[in-house]
């Protein structure tokens, strides 16, 4: 099978340093229960891209910790054969950081592609499955044939309810909700 996989809130825990962003810069205090929407809406649009910039930077790419699992389980999936695409919703020139943090935290994968069209590429690609945090990136990639999965956080819970959505707490959720999937 050919996985796509999200980094921000898929890999690792990245809303609080989104939301350190958002208090030191603007005042403007988000918390994680509260945000069910995928909009940001207590942040004007270039609000949002302000935090999202620092939150991308070389330096805060390079501290993220995954989460714990979640480097195991892709390695598993690797070793059983299936190819594994990175995909992230970043600048072209946050990949060499992002490459270098995939290397620091030993997360095997086959293809790396920071960019804002993460489903475009994916469907070139051919991708089977989608691992993503996102409801509109979930949402495009069952309208476009791919399987899609996530880790539950309250931005997605409705999706989940709603749509054909594999959904985890964590990773090793994650790995036994899949099996099946992935062994078809
Ligand atoms: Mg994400």
């Amino acid at each position: 099978m050919k996985i796509a996989i999200d980094i921000d809130s898929t890999l690792h825990d990245y809303w609080p340093s989104f939301a350190a962003a958002a208090k030191r810069r603007f005042g403007v205090t988000l918390a994680y229960e509260h945000q069910v929407t995928w909009n940001v809406s207590r942040l004007k649009p270039e609000q949002v891209k302000a935090c999202v910039a620092e939150t991308h930077c070389d330096e805060a790419v390079l501290k993220a910790e995954p989460y714990p699992g979640a480097v195991d389980v892709v390695r598993r999936w690797h070793e059983q054969g299936h190819w594994i695409h990175i995909t992230s919703h970043r600048a072209v020139e946050a990949h060499g950081a992002t490459a270098q943090w995939l290397e620091r935290i030993g997360l095997p994968y086959d293809d790396l592609h920071c960019s804002y069209d993460k489903i475009a590429r994916a469907t070139e690609l051919g991708i089977d499955l989608l691992v993503d945090d996102s409801p509109v990136n979930l949402q495009s990639a069952i309208d476009h044939g791919m399987t899609a999965a996530t880790i539950v956080h309250p931005w997605n819970r409705e999706l989940i309810e709603e749509e054909d959505v594999i959904a985890a707490d964590d990773w090793p959720e994650l790995e036994r909700n899949l099996r099946g999937f992935l062994s078809s």
